[in-house]
């Protein structure tokens, strides 16, 4: 089978020679051709899917589909899996745990006290008096949750259509996560239901003092209004990993928030180490007939 990689944010040179020795009978190329059957993408360049009539089945290098289903060249028939990569999940399982313990352990708050070299002991809070909300139980959400679970916090998770895991409270109510979290993770897709999700209405239904951690996408939140609630201080803190324009603007004010910690759409990256085994596996299911792993639904729009 002829197999395109087709990226400008994934280095070729970090797939070709692994993916090659993993399928020998296979020929990867970095052109669209017409005989070319199977595509792997992340951000891939224009004009790819115009020239590739003969698709059978598209793997993306990313596990958010919300840019490679808005491609209007996509072929419409072909199936789409996204990635589920085990190393990505276990590095959004690092950077979630390490933004909840500086917000829970307070800091966030003693390094505004070193910059004004202030000593100053807060009270303690313990882990089972806090309450976190994860927007999303899916892939990485469910992760999140058990590794927060062991750490001892209450755990409430906002999804679709409901689910059951171990330990976290699931809950379809957005109303009731937003009352209840203390601290508010969203790990959503971006889809027309959850973009701007997170505004005025919805911080305004947060407790006073309550904190957000953004990794899933910037659009999820409505930046301004983000900026009102932590400036009047309703909002103790925000985690942004993630932006509605990337990279952020020199001249954003987030960049100067004291309650703002950014970083640059970092909080998991595709790691071909750990994801090309499960690219391969799902090469080898769709040559078998099979579904692949992480099918897209495209109705849903994740
Ligand atoms: P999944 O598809 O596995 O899980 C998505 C979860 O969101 C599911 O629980 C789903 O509910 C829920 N959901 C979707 N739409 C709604 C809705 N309208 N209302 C309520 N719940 C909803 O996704 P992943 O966990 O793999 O990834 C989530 C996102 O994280 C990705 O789409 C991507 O944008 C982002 N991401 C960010 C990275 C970064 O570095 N910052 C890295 C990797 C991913 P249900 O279970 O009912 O379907």
């Amino acid at each position: 089978v002829k197999i395109l990689f087709a990226s400008t944010s994934e280095p070729a040179g970090r797939w070709i020679p692994a993916l090659q020795a993993a399928l020998p009978d296979d020929r990867f190329v970095l052109e669209p051709a017409p005989d070319v059957e199977v595509a792997l993408v992340a951000q891939p360049p224009p004009r790819t899917f115009e020239r590739l009539p003969h698709l059978k089945f598209i793997q993306s290098l990313w596990m958010g589909v919300d840019q490679l289903l808005a491609n209007p060249a996509l072929p419409r028939r072909v199936p789409i899996a996204r990635l589920l990569d085990p190393g990505m999940i276990a590095a959004m399982t690092e950077t979630v745990l390490a933004h909840v313990l500086d917000w829970h352990r307070l800091h966030f708050r003693y390094r505004e006290q070193q910059a004004q070299r202030l000593w100053k002991p807060l009270p303690q809070v313990l882990a089972g008096e806090r309450t976190i909300g994860l927007l999303g139980i899916g892939e990485l959400g469910t992760a999140v949750g058990r590794a927060l679970c062991a750490r001892g916090f209450r755990v409430l998770g906002w999804s679709r259509r409901g689910k059951q895991v171990d330990g976290i409270e699931c809950i379809t109510d957005r109303n009731e996560v937003l009352a209840r979290s203390d601290l508010l993770v969203c790990m959503l897709p971006l889809t027309p239901q959850t973009r701007r999700i997170l505004n005025a209405q919805a911080f305004s239904q947060m407790p006073e003092g309550a904190c957000l951690i953004n990794v899933a996408r910037g659009a999820h939140v409505v930046e301004r209004d983000l900026v009102v609630a932590l400036d009047s201080g309703w909002l103790t803190h925000a985690y942004l990993d993630v932006f509605e324009n990337e990279p952020l603007d020199p001249e954003s004010p987030l960049w100067g928030n004291p309650r703002v910690t950014i970083t640059p759409h970092v909080a998991a990256l595709t790691e071909p180490r750990t994801a090309l085994p499960k690219v391969v596996e799902n090469i080898e299911r769709v040559r078998r007939g099979e579904a692949p792993e992480g099918l897209v639904d495209r109705v849903a729009g994740y």
